[in-house]
């Protein structure tokens, strides 16, 4: 049983590499695909600021031409104002040339309106426009790591099943069993038993228990987590001062 419980021991560490390892082949692509995602989005919104820039700036122009244009009309109403020798007429024009510059000063405040949402809109490109290139950037990072990885994990892979197969051929049949239920119910199976304590619950075995732990003669599970214990080989002497 001794040798039993140390193989299952080391079986655990490989499983440990194997779910590590797939963990991982599993976890970059989906990163790679969140970045890719989110570059999608940076480039629709960066699409829709340069959309509402072009128009902002169109109406821009258009409203800088029609108070030209009304300027003009205004400096022509002035000059006639000054030959106007008929007062109603006189009072006429004097009106439309206050109409006219109040016109000019609401094109003025739309304008201004205009040319601050025309820099915020810039400002909020440049931001995108960072922030693209950046995500570019840990895309081609994230591509480049995953196909390590990868490469990596499935030479690990390979070599970690070879030898997973070698140690399942002498763990007995009913211990592999039970390895493999516990596994399941709880991520690892197996807990080593230091200063008497299980680690993988942290909980204190019951002295008798302890011994019969120290002494490997049996497959043993902690009462509170139910995995199963086990010693490292360097830490058996402590069966000889329990004895003593
Ligand atoms: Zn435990």
């Amino acid at each position: 049983m001794k040798q039993q419980l140390q193989l299952l021991a080391r079986l655990q560490e490989i499983d440990l590499h194997i779910d590590r390892h797939e963990g991982n082949l599993a976890r970059l692509p989906l990163e790679v695909q969140e970045i890719a995602r989110s570059l999608v989005v940076l480039r629709r919104e960066m699409g829709e600021a340069r959309e509402k820039l072009a128009a902002t700036e169109k109406d821009l122009r258009r409203k800088e031409q029609d108070m030209a244009v009304e300027q003009e009309k205004i400096k022509r109403s002035e000059r006639r104002l000054l030959a106007i020798k008929n007062q109603k007429e006189y009072n006429a024009l004097s009106r439309e040339i206050k109409l006219g510059k109040k016109l000019v000063g609401d094109l003025e405040e739309v304008i201004l309106t205009a040319m601050t949402e025309m820099d915020n809109l810039n400002k909020f490109l440049e931001r995108r426009e960072g922030e693209y290139a950046a995500s570019e950037e840990s895309l081609n990072e994230k591509k480049a790591e995953a196909e390590r990885t990868s490469k990596d994990a499935e030479e690990a892979l390979s070599s970690l099943k070879r030898e997973r197969v070698a140690l399942v051929h002498d763990i007995d049949d009913h211990v592999m069993k039970r390895y493999t239920t516990i596994k399941r119910a709880r991520g690892n199976a197996v807990a080593e038993m230091a200063n008497g304590s299980c680690s993988g619950c942290n909980m204190a075995v019951p002295p008798q228990m302890t011994i019969q732990v120290l002494k490997q003669e049996e497959c043993l599970e902690c009462p509170n987590c139910h995995r199963i214990l086990y010693v490292r080989p360097e830490n058996v002497p402590e069966l000889n001062r329990l004895q003593a």
